[in-house]
């Protein structure tokens, strides 16, 4: 089935705004078996938007439109599609039940609603009407003569991926024959030249299941989907090609579940093995603690974290020595070793990670340039240091500095029990 993506709002158009919504549908399509051939973005503008939701209806089985369902003047989807579409528009008694549900769980009366809230019980004749759990625009599956289908969805992302998830995914899933089971292989990329071209055989040979790469900032997520019957056999089609890239990316495989975040899977580990860690950070400033935290229940490994931005700091609380600072900066492979041995000392944390480097721009020299990051880990006394020269701004550095020890953490933990997942 072929689906069209188009974002309305003169925001996207001009880049106030990121388009993240089409990111998003784009991902999960692609996961649910489904071609996208094309994605637009047009402006609040009627006739811009009747043109093009005109070419897409004649190339697409299915148009998914993001934005413009609101309240206001410039809201103008929902009547240009009814019009694409050939259909009226009626005030749906369902459709406002809706919003006097949603006002009233907010605590207010229908005569407290405003006159242009109530446009959106106005709804396309032969439409599905979808509940907005977070928002007020319902979403609207619009059905054509032609059996082609326009779906509108809200624009606000906290609107628009609970109602796809809910309402539009198994919708499209129930449009065609069968059923779609897929998985993700969630690889970390520390010395992996290309994970692309470690899998093209199995790209380009399969057609069901089919592999397809999504890179993510230090992580490259292999989704793996087939279609079939019923889920047994999906499952049957899916499952040896999962085992297939794990055998292939070994430890570089982080999880094989969906809702699983690299934190998420070290910190899974460092239970396992009842590991303690600890952090020593300089040129990411806290932003590893920071990570590390976002993973609830990490208090039962997590002992503390340091930010030791200056070279004193590196001293007084990890026991770098000065001679070393002298000699080879702080920046150096010698600095990040001992600042893991002197925070594992002085921790006793059987895990202790360290970050230096050079966020940028500035601060560079001929030898060292921006984005050069050593990152140090010491394991029950074994100690491992890592060099990268990363690339981009000086935030892009430092979060790939985070994913970098992250990943650098789980390899050193791995080598010390040998296991991979
Ligand atoms: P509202 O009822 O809030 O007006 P709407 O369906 O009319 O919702 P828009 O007015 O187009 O949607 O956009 C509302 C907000 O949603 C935007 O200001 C923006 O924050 C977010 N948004 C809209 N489109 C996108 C998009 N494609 N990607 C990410 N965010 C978006
Ligand atoms: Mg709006």
């Amino acid at each position: 089935m072929v689906v069209e993506l188009i974002s309305v709002g003169t925001e996207i158009l001009l880049g106030n705004i990121v388009n993240t919504n089409a990111a998003y549908l784009a991902e999960r399509l692609a996961g649910l078996g489904m071609s996208v051939y094309y994605q637009t973005t047009v402006g609040d503008n009627p006739e811009r938007l009747r043109e093009t939701l005109q070419m897409a209806k004649k190339r697409s089985d299915v148009v998914i439109l993001s934005g413009g369902l609101g309240p206001t003047q410039d809201d103008l989807t929902k009547e240009t599609a009814a019009k694409v579409c050939g259909k009226k528009l009626y005030e749906d008694p369902t459709a406002k039940q809706m919003l006097i549900s949603y006002f009233q769980r907010l605590g207010r009366k229908p005569e407290e609603i405003s006159e242009n809230n109530w446009k959106q019980a106005i709804v396309p004749e032969d439409s599905i009407v979808l509940y907005n759990d977070n928002g007020t625009a319902p979403g609207l599956i619009i059905q054509a003569e032609d059996q082609k289908k326009m779906i509108l969805l809200p624009g606000p992302p906290n609107e628009l991926i609970p109602m796809f998830e809910k309402d539009v995914a198994p919708y499209l899933c129930g449009i065609e024959q069968g059923v779609i089971y897929s998985k993700v292989v969630k690889i970390d990329t520390i010395g992996e030249s290309s994970v692309e071209t470690q899998i093209l055989d199995l790209i380009n040979s399969q057609s069901n299941p089919t592999v397809a790469p999504y890179a993510k900032p230090g992580e490259v997520h292999l989704r793996v989907t087939a279609k079939a019957k019923d889920e047994k056999e999906a499952r049957e089609l899916v499952m040896p090609v999962v085992e297939e890239l794990k055998r292939r990316f070994g430890r570089h495989v982080f999880t094989i579940e969906e809702h699983i975040t690299m934190e998420e899977a070290l910190v899974e580990l460092m239970k396992k093995h009842n590991l303690t860690f600890a952090t020593a950070e300089s040129c990411t400033g806290g932003l590893l603690a920071g990570r590390m935290v976002n993973v609830a229940g990490v208090s039962d490994c997590f002992k503390e974290g340091f930010i030791t931005y200056a070279n004193e700091a590196k001293m007084r609380y990890l026991g770098v020595s000065e001679q070393t600072l002298k000699e080879h900066g702080a920046v150096s492979e010698e600095c990040a070793r001992e600042m893991a041995e002197g925070l594992a000392k002085t921790t006793e944390a059987q895990v202790a990670v360290v970050t230096t480097g050079l966020a940028g721009p500035g601060g560079g020299t001929d030898t060292k340039k921006p984005g050069l990051v050593y990152i140090g880990c010491t394991v029950n006394g074994h100690t491992s240091v890592q060099k990268f020269q990363l690339k981009g701004n000086r935030s892009r550095v430092r979060n790939s500095a985070v994913v970098k020890a992250m990943t650098l953490m789980r390899h050193a933990i791995l080598h010390e029990y040998e296991e991979t997942i």
